[in-house]
């Protein structure tokens, strides 16, 4: 079986290479000639833990995976077509800009000739499959393709292993055959007991929207009971911990800190407000944690500001971390590149390391300066933010450190130092909600 994925991205590239690993001859389609060339190289064109070894892998010794900017020549007896392509929020809107996939649909439909599965695996709103199978069939006869939802739950920095050991697998599919095709696909993860959830193609769309904004819920409610813990005197680490005990809420997505970023929570949240305005559904729930989220980066400078009675002008601030999380270049969205902006607007110069991600973070940020290490990072500075957990962050030397700063003073946004500690090695210690 032949696979034909459009787009090369965090998802496309990532499920192109895991097909491969699965066996399959994979073609990976993106209409960016740069990042073909980078790919065709077996170079990485981002950073992605084991992503190096598995390109090394299928593109130069097992062959299963090749690269191409055309479509036409991919798709010659392909039996699935993954639409990976980033669905993004729009320009001025907070609906989710379907651009891309809708040309895409376009693009296959000019190219089948034999019966194929189209698969839309971008994060899609509910209704989008059905409008790439209408798309479509205005082109073909409908016998000879079937349009598929199947959502991807990968995370960025851990996402070959949530690929291939993924909690599900979700298929909203209304065709038997294409139903048939897909479970082939995912054979073997049903091998590793896999729950492979068939449901219908709305639900399919819908699950993944509201996976998302549950998780994002999570992180928006404990970051308010941290606000909460801040007033009246409490340790939202010890809260958290005591709730996740609780099997039925769980410990995952219950850390408080500067707030979701990235590329999928903020515009998914967003997107699934809008669809349900759209329907006249009340999503109020929805609608609080995006417009607490948004609030979240200037909660954190506004401490920042307090802390130097509200002048930082002559203050000097290090960053850690530009990732909107750790093992990732990916600054889309991050609450990070949000802080050190809203630092630098305020009048601090702002000094910043990340392990990973600073040339992506350059392009957004030019006017802060990039530092090689955390050391020089933190040199001559009034005070650092941590905010990324990088693991390189986790264990500073702050005998150095308080050496080469003018102030000691540390906002940690990611509560990973022990606020006694910091405070016996006479630092000025801000964690988030203790
Ligand atoms: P991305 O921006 O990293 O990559 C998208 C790729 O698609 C780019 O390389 C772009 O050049 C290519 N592309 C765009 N239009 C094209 C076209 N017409 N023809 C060929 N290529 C085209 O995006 P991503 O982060 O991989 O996300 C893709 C989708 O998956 C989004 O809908 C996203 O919400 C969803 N998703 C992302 C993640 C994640 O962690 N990044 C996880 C789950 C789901």
């Amino acid at each position: 079986m032949k696979l034909v994925i459009v787009g090369t991205g965090y998802v496309g590239l990532i499920s192109g290479l895991c097909f491969a690993e699965f066996g399959f001859e994979t073609v990976c389609v993106d209409k960016d000639e740069k990042r073909i060339a980078t790919l065709e190289k077996g170079e990485c064109p981002f950073f992605e833990p084991g992503l190096a070894d598995l390109l090394t892998k299928h593109i130069k010794n097992t062959k299963l995976l090749s690269v191409s900017t055309s479509l036409t020549n991919a798709m010659t007896n392909a039996s699935v077509v993954f639409i990976t392509v980033d669905t993004p929020s729009k320009r001025l809107e907070d609906d989710a800009d379907l651009t891309a996939v809708y040309k895409v649909a376009e693009e296959i439909a000019n190219n089948i000739k034999n019966y194929c599965v189209v698969v839309t695996k971008s994060t899609v709103p509910v209704g989008t499959t059905r409008e790439v199978n209408k798309i479509i069939a205005s082109k073909v006869d409908q016998s000879i393709f079937d349009t598929v939802s199947n959502p991807e739950f990968l995370r960025e920095g851990s996402a070959i292993d949530d690929f291939m050991r993924p909690d599900r697998v979700v298929i909203g599919v209304d065709s038997k055959k294409a139903e048939k095709i897909m479970r082939e696909l995912y054979r073997p993860l049903y091998l590793l007991e896999t729950p492979i959830v068939a449901t219908t193609i709305e639900s399919s769309e819908i699950i993944k929207y509201a996976s998302n904004s549950f998780l994002a819920t999570k992180v928006a409610f404990i970051n308010q009971v941290a606000d909460l813990c801040e007033s009246a005197g409490g340790n939202v680490q010890d809260v958290a911990n005591a709730m996740g005990l609780d099997k039925r809420i769980g410990s995952k997505f219950l850390h408080a800190g500067p707030g979701f970023g990235g590329s999928c929570f903020p515009k998914d949240v967003k997107a699934f407000a809008i669809t349900a305005k759209k329907l006249n559904v009340d999503f109020s729930i929805i609608d609080s944690v995006d417009t607490s989220n948004e609030q979240r980066p200037y909660k954190i400078v506004n401490k920042i500001l307090k802390h130097f009675d509200n002048n930082l002008k002559d203050k000097t601030i290090a960053i850690l971390g530009l990732s909107f999380k750790p093992n990732t270049d990916d600054v889309r969205n991050s609450t990070s590149i949000s802080i050190a902006d809203l630092l630098n607007k305020k009048g601090a110069i702002v000094k910043c390391f990340d392990p990973q991600a600073m040339q992506n973070a350059k392009k957004l940020l030019p006017k802060i300066i990039y530092c090689d290490s955390v050391y020089n990072a933190c040199q001559d500075v009034h005070a650092i933010v941590i905010a990324t957990e990088w693991n390189e962050f986790r264990a500073l030397d702050f005998d150095n450190l308080k050496k080469q700063m003018k102030s000691a003073i540390i906002f940690d946004l990611r509560n990973i130092y022990n606020k006694e500690e910091l405070l016996n090695l006479q630092f000025e210690y801000y964690g988030i909600g203790k």
